[in-house]
């Protein structure tokens, strides 16, 4: 079916552009897009050419076509170390559905499973085979190979690898030794996680020789952010999925109780939802995460527990109903939404209790002194980018060392800009209402002190005669909720976990009590800010029917509804059928030819011959 090359004969004989008409060819002919994005191509030529890899993507780039495509065009068998049987089952059925000879070797096997795909190995039948990282560093699986050429090593997920990362495996440090095991073998390592500590890990630890790094923008311009304030998280999550109706999306939640809180107000109430975490048997974990590869419409409630190893491209939403613990956390959850480029929304609902609760965690771990710096500083960044009046894409991607400038046009903050003003009196208030009380107290009491709240508390420790005592009147609990947030984010003034969460005063706070730092404050907690927020990215959830006339969204449910039968029938996850793009676009262009399919994006070869009639039929009667 494929000419099959060597490294060899690439590095020197052929130029790059016979290689990128090559690899164009192969990229048309089995996959059915036109061309490559961003960096593919310069990585493929790089592992094409033998060379040491490192391909750093957002997720849904394509990353994984970096390694396929070679693997494809090179002779001998690509091997593939994937840290999860779920994610390597997930790429395995997407291959096969390509008409790509894929395999995978896991210890949940039978015997018989991985005597036939030995035999198809040593057949020389295997264009890739995944396996787990401690299966490929041992002598029985280079013993395995026999005449049979390993033609690259793809590491994926390699952030394991290292302890920056937030998914350190130790089995993966056993991949340093790859390069001694497969000399001459080149390695590439594929990665989603953007920071500089985790990249060089990955590198060293790899032992690659030479690499080069290939590294896209981590922008997601398809995924919307919001961060709201927490008001009634359920109403608030609620009012959120409507706007998600039979559509996929996760919910992340801190607790175990709480994701089965949940679970069993969103059933009330009509939402088809089911529970991850930790505490549930695995047979119940893998059906629910099966449950969510092969439905649709399915909201799935978890704790961070769930989410490495979701392929699943249309995933449409990702919820926070509570404070990830960093930025790095926030981005890779929130990156779960929209693999298939189409638009997706990123929402979060947060409190002062939050950040109480998160520097709780940090403060009461086991971690050492110098780790616990870090956490604090990664949660007091996060906390900065809640509070934020500026784009959020900007703040979270400059967080990364990204520049991004101008407004994105797809956050909370750029679609409703918000109005900000000199705080400065409102913060002297606030903060002589925490140094007056002693700085010993929570929000909560404060702000009953600025509000002038004859409460038991207030009485009983004499807050009523201080001077403070109602000062701050003239404004609602919330609004002080908002300016507290605002001068934790400023540095203005920290929580003490040993004193039960008492706000303390920074030094910082002396040029305000001079009035010599001006504090500037958002001002759009002043009016009820979810509604309209909610509103405005409303309007851009409509415009996520991919701007589908009535007409054209109601094909494609209906050729939706052909892609769940035969994924049924298949026992696949539907999107390996097609993915929602490729549908979308026979809904708007409406082929009526097998040639004339060929031509939309998703349509390779293989693909073509398998359900082409079956869809055309579809899109004749109804178009
Ligand atoms: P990642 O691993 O980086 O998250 P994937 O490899 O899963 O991303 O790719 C995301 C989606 O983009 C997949 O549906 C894939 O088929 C598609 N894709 C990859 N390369 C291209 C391309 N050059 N043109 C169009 N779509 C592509
Ligand atoms: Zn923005």
């Amino acid at each position: 079916m494929f000419d099959r090359a060597r490294h060899d004969d690439l590095r020197g004989i052929r130029g790059s552009e016979a290689i990128l008409a090559d690899a164009l060819e192969i990229l048309r002919r089995v996959w059915g897009y036109q061309n490559f994005r961003g960096k593919q191509f310069e990585a493929i030529e790089n592992i094409l050419k033998g060379g040491d890899t490192l391909v750093l993507f957002p997720t849904g780039k394509g990353k994984s076509l970096c390694y396929q495509l070679p693997a494809l065009y090179l002779e001998g068998t690509a091997v593939v170390v994937s840290p999860l049987v779920a994610l390597m089952r997930d790429q395995v059925e997407e291959l096969r559905s390509l008409g790509i000879a894929a395999e995978a070797l896991f210890s949940g096997q039978s015997g018989e499973e991985q005597a036939a795909v030995r035999s198809q190995l040593s057949r020389g039948e295997l264009k890739l085979l995944y396996v787990t990282p401690e299966r490929i560093v041992l002598p029985s699986f280079t013993t395995m190979f026999g005449q049979q050429k390993v033609s690259l090593i793809a590491v994926d997920e390699s952030h394991c690898i290292s302890v920056w990362g937030n998914n350190f495996r130790k089995d993966y440090l056993e991949l340093g030794r790859l390069k001694d095991l497969f000399s001459a073998v080149p390695v590439v390592a594929l990665t989603a996680t953007a920071d500089p500590h985790t990249q060089r890990d990955i590198l060293d630890k790899l032992n690659l020789d030479d690499p080069k790094v290939f590294i896209d923008s981590f922008d997601r311009p398809n995924i919307s952010y919001e961060i709201v304030e927490r008001t009634n998280a359920k109403a608030q999550l609620i009012e959120f999925l409507r706007r998600h109706e039979g559509e996929s999306g996760i919910v992340y939640c801190l607790s175990r109780k709480k994701v089965e809180e949940t679970v069993l107000w969103l059933n009330d109430r009509g939402v088809k939802a089911r529970h991850y975490h930790a505490g549930l048997d695995p047979s119940e974990k893998a059906a629910n995460q099966d449950a969510f590869r092969l439905e649709e419409g399915l909201c799935l409630v978890a704790t961070v527990a769930f989410g490495m190893g979701i392929n699943k491209p249309n995933v449409r939403y990702v919820a926070h109903l509570d404070l990830p613990s960093s930025v790095e956390s926030y981005y890779q959850e929130t990156g779960r939404a929209g693999r298939d480029g189409l638009p997706s929304e990123a929402f979060m609902t947060y409190g002062m209790q939050d950040i109480v609760q998160r520097q709780r965690m940090i403060e009461m771990g086991e971690s050492s002194e110098q780790v616990k710096r870090v956490e604090r500083a990664k949660l007091s960044a996060l906390v900065g980018i809640c509070e934020t009046a500026g784009c959020r894409r900007q703040a979270v991607l400059g967080h990364f060392g990204e520049k991004y400038s101008g407004n994105c046009g797809n956050c909370d903050n750029c679609l409703r800009p918000v109005a900000t003003f000199d705080g400065t009196d409102m913060a002297v208030k606030a903060l002589a209402a925490i140094y007056r009380t002693g700085e010993r107290f929570g929000t909560g009491h404060v702000i009953d002190v600025l509000t002038g709240k004859e409460t038991e508390k207030t009485k009983r420790f004499g807050h009523t005669e201080l001077a403070v005592f109602g000062a701050g009147r003239d404004v609602d609990a919330r609004t002080w909720q908002s300016v507290y947030r605002q001068l934790l984010a400023l540095g203005f003034i920290r929580i003490e976990h040993d004193d039960f969460g008492a706000m303390k005063l920074e030094p910082s706070c002396r040029g305000v009590f001079r009035k010599e730092t001006e504090v500037i404050l958002r001002r759009d907690l002043v009016v009820r800010r979810s509604k309209g927020v909610s509103n405005a990215v409303a309007g851009s959830a409509a415009r996520q029917r991919g701007g589908l006339s009535d007409a054209d969204y109601s094909l494609f449910e209906s050729l939706r509804l052909e892609r769940l039968r035969i994924a049924k029938e298949q026992g696949v996850a539907p999107y390996v059928i097609f993915p929602d793009t490729t549908l979308i676009s026979f809904a708007t262009s409406r082929p009526k030819s097998r040639s004339a399919m060929l031509g939309v994006p998703g349509v390779g070869q293989v693909k073509l011959e398998r359900y082409g009639d079956i869809f055309l039929s579809i899109i004749r009667e109804i178009g």
